[in-house]
């Protein structure tokens, strides 16, 4: 996944580089970069010396020290005054200027702190969009791996009337289906009109059951007759890869627009074009899904075509369902709500 949230301690981010929220004198501070100088030691201090500060916006880069982290590329977020003095631009800078000092020192791996977010004052759920935004748009020309790292709590990371929609839609969905368990828990331990629903229940289960059986007996027929099962092969529906690849022309896309736009690496997309038979994760099929604009039910028959479907006993299913449903289909806006509830991002 090219671009990725996640919950750490950046100085423990095993990357080419790791991204410091500084200060103009560059000669340390609290925060995010107090961390950075410990963990990395003294030397760090003696190098940020000889670099003479840096303007708020830019970057500049040194060794990594102690850290698993090659390099350390500090730059200068802006001070929130209110979102009226260049803030936004700014902040995106510092998220440009990085990348490129990494990218020309053969990063392929890079993780930021949410910069400006902490003492700086920048709201946190606005400095994450930046931060998601300008990434990705540096993604779209570029071959890396950027996590944005997040290290606390905090305040929401999306906005809350966001966040009370998907809650209510999570808590409606979710709860209908624990109901329906308690009733029939309650079934079997008490009554005979509960019962007897059970038993309507069992027999509705007895028919695909039975149908069932009759498919197994069918596949054993086709497996004693080789020419039979090949013609049944050959009568196969389209697989995920050939759907996926059905739908990129259908939506007049190229391939790196759709893999990038679904966020996905283009290594996996090279898979997935070139093994018609692939069979992908739920979180690649849904990036794919979000990213073709896909609707609820081409969602579901193409997560079908990989073998998985979507339930109202997960939450993370719950989430995909509301999105796709209500024709959203931004996947930073998902991956923000789906870190926001501690499930898996999508991707792949
Ligand atoms: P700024 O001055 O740019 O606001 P801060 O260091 O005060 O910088 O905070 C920037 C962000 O870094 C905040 O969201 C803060 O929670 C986060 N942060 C602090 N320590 C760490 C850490 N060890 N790893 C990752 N993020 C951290």
């Amino acid at each position: 996944m090219p671009l990725t949230i996640v919950r750490n301690d950046i100085t423990k981010m095993d990357c080419d580089a790791i991204v410091n929220a500084a200060n103009n004198s560059l000669l340390g501070g609290g925060g995010v970069d107090g961390a950075i100088h410990r963990a990395a030691g003294p030397e760090l201090l003696a190098e940020c010396r000889t670099l003479g500060g840096c303007d708020t916006g830019r970057a500049k880069i040194t060794k990594g020290y102690r850290l698993a982290a090659k390099y350390v590329i500090h730059t200068v977020g802006p001070i929130w005054q209110g979102g009226g003095h260049g803030e936004r631009e700014l902040l995106a800078s510092c998220y440009r200027e990085s990348l490129r000092l990494a990218a020309e020192n053969g990063c392929k791996t890079v993780a930021f702190p949410l910069i400006s977010a902490g003492v700086y004052g920048y709201p946190r759920a606005e400095a994450l969009r930046v931060a998601m935004d300008t990434c990705s748009d540096f993604l779209m020309e570029h071959d890396m791996m950027i996590y944005i790292v997040v290290f606390d709590r905090g305040s929401l990371l999306v906005s809350e009337k966001l966040f009370a929609d998907i809650r209510r839609f999570v808590d409606d969905n979710y709860v209908s289906e624990h109901t329906d368990k308690d009733r029939k828990l309650r079934a079997r331990l008490f009554g005979s009109f509960a019962a007897k629903s059970e038993s309507m229940e069992g027999a509705a289960m007895a028919a695909p059951m039975a149908a069932h059986s009759n498919m197994a007996e069918t596949v054993c027929e086709e497996a004693a007759l080789p020419d039979g099962l090949a013609e049944a092969m050959a009568r196969m529906d389209e697989s995920f890869s050939q759907m996926l690849l059905r739908k990129i022309d259908e939506k007049g896309l190229t391939d790196a627009q759709c893999y990038k736009k679904a966020n996905i690496d283009r290594k996996l997309f090279s898979k997935i074009r070139s093994d018609v038979n692939y069979k992908p994760k739920k979180i690649t099929v849904i990036a794919f899904a979000a990213a073709l604009e896909l609707t609820i039910d081409e969602t579901r028959d193409m997560l079908m075509k990989a073998g998985f479907a979507l339930s109202h006993s997960s939450k993370f299913d719950i989430i995909i369902e509301y999105f796709i449903s209500h024709g959203r289909y931004d996947i930073i806006e998902i991956n923000e709500v789906l870190f926001e509830f501690d499930q898996p991002l999508i991707g792949g």
